[in-house]
């Protein structure tokens, strides 16, 4: 079992309930914004909320955010996001309970990144503040990928040495996340994590997340694929799903998860036969939802594992007041194509890569996705990510073929692979742009 962490008042691993967190997408600059959205995230049920720290005047909005949610009385535990910067995680080490930093970017020196962690440790530990070893699989240093590629295993070993950094520093009030867009690596890589963690007899608590999941069903299909998986098997202690949406709409996608695995709900499927590596289900589903995330939990896994080749999807579910028949239904088609997606065993549509989107995010990016989307669906199988801004975008667009990436004032980067193919493109004409690369590299 993991070990028990606090931030703030909220436990986190020992066998305490699975914690439910969430993300900012306001500028954190704007503190108004900021506490009505940490407002409005609190009484949805965030247990923890995330905000984007990109500078060090902005550690001051910070302070200001957390003392205007104090005073009208939310104690929500706060997290500052920190990327290339150790001194500004040092700085809000000092405001907020729990500081997120990523081991991809903390310190460009090896060296002089253990010197600042140490410092960072002691702030903490002065202040009572957690710490977030947040690795993604897209933001992987070189002197890594270089040793072990670009791996779910050289996601865990890059990670060990800063988990080994804080033993060597006598601090244990510490998470851990390895996230990947793709579900696969995601999950390989937090077993792979969890099974060093406990041959070594220190067991960190996990925090899981599908990073940049996209939106609508395809975002909440393929989280809830790659966070079951873990969950089911006992690895995880607090979870966020990451989608291209309001971040409220997150939270009732990780309660059904963190309920679901801490046993208080369980799924609507009524029936289950198996014909070889295919299964036929049967579900009472009560909404649309319920069956999206039943279905989703009940086959990821075991999809994700090949464990099973097919699903058939039937029964009934409940959509506004109606019941519908799932039998043959070109719903249930449609949930099955995705499930196969996000557990990467058959693409049906392009995959997509989304971030969330934050304060760094300068542009209207549900918006923005949601026209790529429409615009792109025809490119079956090909990678596409739009990300939020040009400082994390093109380091966390792991594997994809092409990405859309802000740079702000309105212009856009045009990726293939991890190169810039087109740089400050007008907002207005960049997805035609995009369109027109994709088609001249096919011709
Ligand atoms: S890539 Fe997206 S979520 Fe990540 S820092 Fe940039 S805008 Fe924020």
């Amino acid at each position: 079992m993991a070990m028990k962490i606090k931030v703030g008042d909220v436990e986190i691993g020992g066998g305490s309930p699975i914690v439910v967190q969430t993300m900012c997408n306001t500028h954190t600059s704007d503190i108004e914004a900021s506490v009505a959205q940490c407002e409005r995230l609190y009484k949805a049920g965030a247990q923890l909320i995330r905000l984007t720290v990109p500078s060090m005047s902005q550690v001051e909005s910070l302070r200001e955010i957390k003392a205007r949610l104090r005073a009208k009385g939310i104690m929500t535990p706060l997290v500052a996001d920190v990327h290339f910067s150790s001194e500004i995680a040092i700085a809000a080490a000092e405001v907020v309970e729990k500081v997120r930093i990523n081991p991809g970017n903390f310190h460009k020196d090896h060296d002089k990144a253990k010197e600042q962690f140490a410092k960072l440790v002691e702030v903490c530990k002065a202040n009572g503040t957690a710490v977030r070893i947040g690795l993604n699989h897209g933001s992987l240093g070189e002197r890594i990928t270089n040793l072990y590629g670009n791996t779910p295993l050289a996601m865990k070993e890059a990670v060990m040495e800063w988990l080994n950094m804080c033993v060597e520093n006598d601090f244990f009030n510490v998470v851990v996340s390895l996230k990947a867009s793709n579900t696969h690596v995601m999950v390989e890589a937090y077993r792979l994590l969890a099974e060093e963690m406990q041959s070594k007899g220190v067991v960190f608590p996990l925090h899981l997340g599908v990073t940049e999941a996209g939106n609508g069903d395809g975002g909440r299909i393929k989280s809830a694929v790659g966070i079951s998986a873990l969950l089911s098997e006992g690895i995880g202690s607090t979870i966020r799903v990451s989608l291209t949406e309001d971040p409220e709409n997150e939270i009732p996608v990780a309660r059904y998860l963190a309920d679901r695995y801490d046993h208080r709900l369980y799924s609507s499927m009524v029936a289950i036969a198996l014909e070889g590596k295919k299964a036929i289900a049967t579900y009472r589903a009560p909404s649309r939802e319920r069956l999206l995330m039943d279905f989703s939990c009940d086959f990821g896994k075991r999809l994700l594992d090949k464990e099973l080749d097919e699903v058939e999807l039937r029964g009934t579910y409940v959509d506004n007041g109606e019941e519908k028949v799932l039998d043959g239904s070109e719903y249930a088609e449609y949930l099955t194509d995705e499930l196969m997606q996000a557990a990467r065993r058959r693409f049906y549509r392009p995959e997509y890569i989304a971030c969330p989107g934050c304060g760094r995010t300068m542009y209207n990016l549900e918006g923005t996705f949601e026209e790529v989307k429409r615009r792109t669906a025809h490119l079956k199988g090909m990678v596409i990510a739009v990300m939020g801004c040009i400082v994390n975008g093109p380091g966390e667009m792991a594997d994809a073929d092409w990405g859309y990436v802000g740079e702000g004032n309105g212009k856009v980067s045009i990726y293939k692979g991890k190169s810039p193919v087109l740089r400050h493109v007008p907002e207005t004409e960049a997805i035609d742009r995009l369109l027109e690369l994709i088609e001249k590299a096919d011709a």
